[in-house]
């Protein structure tokens, strides 16, 4: 097992001008796999496209065996993970499976994901028992939605996944930006990054963002 766990250091300058008092948490993050990460600030946790694996692929990392087993189990790190986030139904970001073996180990977890992810959930008898604790984020086409669960302010975007034109067309899929601990954290899922516009319409570039995950 290899975990990859980083402090992020935020700029001093900007943190020079805060009091202690609203200064934002220290944060964490652990690299799972792919675009598949564990973020750790102000005592919550949150699981985003990490809850895969299971194959082996040369196209993209994969978690290993024994990851897996971590977080399905909900074992630490993986435990009282308040927030898990899927940005597509691909495989390289997202196991039906895997993502209800870890909520019947965690009972406190909440998971925010497209309705194609649920359909694919749903087939499991253990859904039922579940569902209330799985949101499905509303899909119209570049719509915004926001909620906060245990305190994690949650936004998150309907955009197409890269190559929307062609392969990929019929993929529904979020990018999020979570507020948490005084931080604003933005993963991209497998979204390009080349329509400017539409992010300078989120009101990108007004307000800062401590760390983004973005596609590459
Ligand atoms: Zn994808």
């Amino acid at each position: 097992m290899r975990l990859c766990r980083i402090v992020v250091l935020m700029a001093a300058v900007s943190l020079a001008a805060c009091t202690t008092a609203n200064r934002p948490a220290p944060l964490t993050v652990t690299y799972i796999a792919n675009t598949g990460f564990l973020i750790e600030c102000a005592d919550r946790k949150i699981l985003i496209d990490a809850l895969f694996g299971g194959f082996a692929e040369d196209w993209c990392f994969v978690p290993s065996d024994s990851v897996v087993e971590l977080m399905t189990a909900a074992k630490p790190p993986f435990d009282h993970i308040d927030l898990i986030a899927v940005t597509h139904a691909h495989t390289d970001h997202f196991n039906p499976r895997l993502v209800i073996d870890h909520l019947m180990h965690n009972r406190r977890g909440i998971v925010v994901c497209p309705a194609q992810t649920v359909r694919k959930m749903e087939i499991d008898p253990r859904y039922a028992d579940l569902k209330g604790r799985i949101h499905i984020m509303p899909m119209p086409t570049d719509s915004i939605s926001e909620l906060t669960i245990a305190g994690i302010g949650v936004k998150a975007f309907r955009t197409p996944h890269l190559h929307a034109a062609d392969a990929h067309r019929d993929i529904e899929h979020l990018e999020y930006l979570f507020n948490v601990g005084g931080r604003m954290i933005f993963h991209t899922g497998d979204s390009g990054l080349n329509d400017v516009r539409r992010y300078e319409g989120y009101g990108f570039g007004k307000k800062p963002i401590d760390l983004a995950f973005v596609s590459w």
